[in-house]
């Protein structure tokens, strides 16, 4: 029997999955622990999100590195990603220029997902993670 093709929507969750733990991953110390970017807490790189600046609607600034934070279960979902603490973090990592070309990105039209690239980032993602997985020993 041939292989169902998964939809779009399904290629979507699978990549959100992959890539926030990568975030994940990305930031965290050896002993497992990422730093919430705003409020400044510790939590398992197990139990934290990956919070986006840009809400995950916009699909271009989805899977933008730049975009895309540990941020603490509380911050992300009770604060609603805690928005001028979030807002202060990007401008003192990346600046003013930064939260300016993520916003003109975000609103590239079409807003949406190509099959493509969605199957590719997936692929990537899984090797990346297993990379800083072994390269951290997480
Ligand atoms: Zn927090």
């Amino acid at each position: 029997m041939a292989k169902k093709q998964k939809t779009i929507r399904q290629l979507v969750k699978i990549a959100d999955r992959w890539f926030s733990q990568y975030i994940r991953l990305k930031y965290a110390f050896g002993n497992g622990m990422c730093i919430c970017v705003t409020c400044g807490k510790p939590y398992h790189w197990k139990k934290i999100h990956a919070g986006h600046y840009i809400v995950r609607v916009w699909m271009r600034t989805r899977y933008d590195g730049c975009n895309v934070h540990p941020q603490c279960c509380y911050c992300n979902t009770w604060l609603n990603g805690n928005t001028e603490m979030y807002h202060d973090y990007i401008i003192d990592t990346y600046g003013q220029e930064e939260i300016d070309a993520l916003k003109r990105i975000s609103r590239i039209s079409p807003n949406s997902a190509d099959r493509d690239e969605l199957e590719k980032l997936i692929e990537t993602l899984k090797l990346v993670v297993a990379k800083l997985r072994k390269d951290k020993g997480l």
